[in-house]
């Protein structure tokens, strides 16, 4: 229910789908990842074979999903969507490989959440476009190999880390996205503004913008209850004023904080004089579990540098204590 969530709810990613941008050229933001993707479905498009496997790699909602439905628009291909979750036996991974057609996008969204033996046949069939279908059970089993013809894996991971080796080596081409500038954000709600039929001004997306984390799924969303407080309050445009009373309402502050973020940084600077402290004392003093606030809290906080974390604990950095109008202490004379 957090209102800068980076992950989707399942409604959410209904009303996310029409907002996708479709081609490379209509995708803001990620400069680097969109030309090098550029260039390798542009030579396999030449070539008239499939591009190398792709790994998409980086945080919840940058566009993993969005860059993989892409990738068969600009290659003029169907897509095949799954996920590491839902491949729990080699066998769910055959059925989904020998119904392949030859040039197919199959999408494998969480692919580091796969388990082992699909893991493997995977990896078989990223390479040599084959799969070994075991017939039978026990000592009488058999393996069929089945010939597939040639596709293209996109894979999405939050973690990349967490690939073993050898399935991270069959992907000729690694994507890792970042955090997106406001400046792409800004360009991105305006696109889904005018797909929305909201009227909103710069100065007014612009606010959306730089509250949203780096995160175009959670630009969209604040952009709706903007939307929704416009609306109910009989304003035609969303402007400056309208997204920040309604950002307020929300608590998400100018840097995208929200209240657990802030609640935390509060405790550490007024309870416990800046840290270093240990992060279950830190999670009972705001009230939470320490899997919340390492998890929910802790990595914005350690991005945007208020908060640094010690071999003693989490200590708040000077930027904590001026973000909360509060005076960092003297540092000690050297
Ligand atoms: P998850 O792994 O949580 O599914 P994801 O990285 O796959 O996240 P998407 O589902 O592709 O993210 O994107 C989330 C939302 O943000 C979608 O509505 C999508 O349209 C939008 N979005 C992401 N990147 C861009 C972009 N560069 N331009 C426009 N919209 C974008």
């Amino acid at each position: 229910g957090r209102v800068v969530d980076p992950a989707g709810t399942d409604e959410e990613r209904r009303i996310e789908a029409a907002l996708r941008p479709r081609r490379l050229a209509d995708f803001p933001g990620q400069g680097r990842v969109r030309d090098q993707l550029g260039l390798v479905l542009e030579a396999a498009r030449r070539r008239g074979s499939p591009p190398d496997h792709v790994l998409l790699s980086g945080p919840p909602g940058l566009g993993k999903t969005t860059l993989a439905m892409i990738i068969a628009g600009e290659l003029e291909q169907p897509i095949r969507i799954t996920s590491g979750p839902a491949i729990q036996h080699a066998g769910d991974l055959a059925a989904v490989l020998s119904s392949l057609v030859e040039g197919e996008v199959l999408f494998l969204d969480e692919i580091h959440r796969m388990s082992r033996p699909a893991e493997e046949m995977l990896y078989l069939a990223m390479e040599d476009f084959r799969v070994d279908v075991i017939v039978g059970k026990g000592p009488g089993a058999t393996a069929i190999p089945l010939e597939l013809p040639p596709f293209t894996v996109v894979g999405a991971t939050t973690r990349a880390g967490l690939l073993p080796a050898p399935l991270r080596d069959r992907f000729g081409f690694t994507g890792h996205l970042d955090y997106y500038a406001t400046e792409d954000l800004v360009t991105i709600l305006h696109r889904n503004a005018a797909l929305l039929e909201i009227e909103a001004d710069d100065p007014g997306i612009t606010q959306i913008a730089s509250r949203s984390r780096g995160t175009p799924r959670i630009a969209n969303r604040l952009l709706r209850r903007v939307r929704d407080w416009a609306q109910v309050h009989g304003q035609d445009v969303v402007d400056e004023p309208a997204a920040q009373e309604a950002l307020a309402l929300f608590d998400v502050d100018e840097l995208g904080l929200d209240r657990l973020d802030r609640a935390v940084l509060d405790a550490l600077c007024t309870r416990f004089g800046g840290g270093p402290v240990g992060l279950s004392t830190l999670a009972v003093a705001v009230g939470e579990e320490p899997d919340t606030v390492e998890t929910v809290a802790e990595p914005y906080l350690v991005r945007e540098g208020f908060m640094v974390r010690t071999p003693r604990g989490r200590a708040a950095s000077p930027a904590a204590w001026t973000h909360l109008g509060l005076h960092p202490p003297e540092q000690p004379a050297p």
